[in-house]
């Protein structure tokens, strides 16, 4: 068995560069900040240049976990199949992305470097057949911090696994770099890029997106983003409510304005549910998980409402 070890900035490793999009940090340490306990993590997808020696990674999206994800302080497995499904579909859009790797978080648990595990499951990975790229690029969060810069919330560090080498490459800051550039992934980042340049060029970033995809694939894993020219960016996909019963929900987003509103449609509404999507209809709201969330509360609301009338009809003619 060879030693390993991590190289800082000796040869190879020096050959190799990150290009980083701010969003895709706001998008790790936002998911960093929900799992304050457990382990998290996701995958990272995008694209890369490697002439003579030299490799340049270059990121531009970052899938999420996925619903069947399993976290402890310790370990974390993500959601493969869910990850494969939003691959296919990136991949539909952006035929040049591939899988650049993982990231993953260590400050729930204080290890500040990959672990044992770690290390040899990515060796592992980039040595095996199937694997496309000639290297596999490890993003890890090893701490957190109380800082007002929203990009400063967590250290991070990046690690580069290269095909056939037994080694494995701490890349150093001056090699990582940050860009203001756009996601294909999550949907919703790589839309607010779309639809500003439609509707309004230079109209401020809508990071609310970044937070609608995450808490909408966490929470409600039916309900999926969708783009098309006639309705711009919405959602749709079943609601299920208190008495297992399900709901077809469309969330649309207004963006012509400044700032994006958003209504609710409920498709083929039962007659219980009727005046609670004729009254959502009307209402506006300040994001599509507002508008979720406000959607599941009416109709669960209406739900109970009825049966506790029809409860108290029948508990009456007894007495
Ligand atoms: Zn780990």
């Amino acid at each position: 068995m060879w030693k390993r070890k991590t190289k800082v900035t000796a040869d190879l490793g020096a050959d190799i560069r990150i290009v980083f999009p701010e969003a895709g940090l706001d998008v790790v340490f936002d998911e960093c900040d929900r799992f304050d306990h457990d382990e998290t993590g996701g995958r990272l997808v995008g694209t890369y240049k490697e002439h003579g020696g030299k490799l340049t990674v270059q990121v531009t999206g970052i899938i999420e976990s996925g619903p069947q994800a399993k976290r402890s302080p310790v370990s974390f497995f993500q959601d493969g199949a869910h990850q494969e499904s939003i691959f296919r579909q990136i991949e539909s859009q952006h035929p040049e992305i591939e899988h650049l790797g993982n990231w993953h978080t260590h400050h729930v648990n204080g290890l500040p470097t990959l672990s044992g595990g770690d290390i040899e499951t990515y060796h592992r990975t980039v040595n095996h057949h199937n694997h496309n790229t000639p290297f596999f690029y490890a993003l890890l969060v090893t701490a957190k911090h109380h800082s007002s810069d929203p990009h400063r919330r967590y250290s991070i560090k990046h690690f580069v696994f290269r095909r056939g080498d037994k080694d494995f490459y701490e890349i150093p800051p001056r090699h990582v770099e940050f860009v203001d550039a756009p996601l294909v992934w999550p949907a919703s980042a790589s839309q607010t890029d779309h639809v500003d340049h439609r509707h309004s060029a230079g109209s401020p970033p809508r990071p609310d997106r970044a937070y609608d995809s995450d808490i909408i694939s966490e929470f409600y894993p039916g309900i999926r983003p969708f783009s098309s020219q006639k309705l711009g960016v919405y959602w749709r996909g079943p609601l299920e409510l208190l008495d297992g019963s399900r709901v077809q929900v469309v969330l649309l987003e207004d963006s012509a304005g400044r700032t994006s509103k958003h209504s609710v449609a409920l498709r083929d509404a039962p007659a219980a549910l009727q005046s609670v999507a004729d009254e959502l209809a009307k209402e506006e709201f300040p994001s599509a998980r507002a508008a979720l969330l406000a959607t599941e509360r009416n109709c669960n609301r209406a739900l109970y409402q009825r049966a506790h009338i029809e409860e108290t009809k029948s508990s009456t003619k007894r007495t």
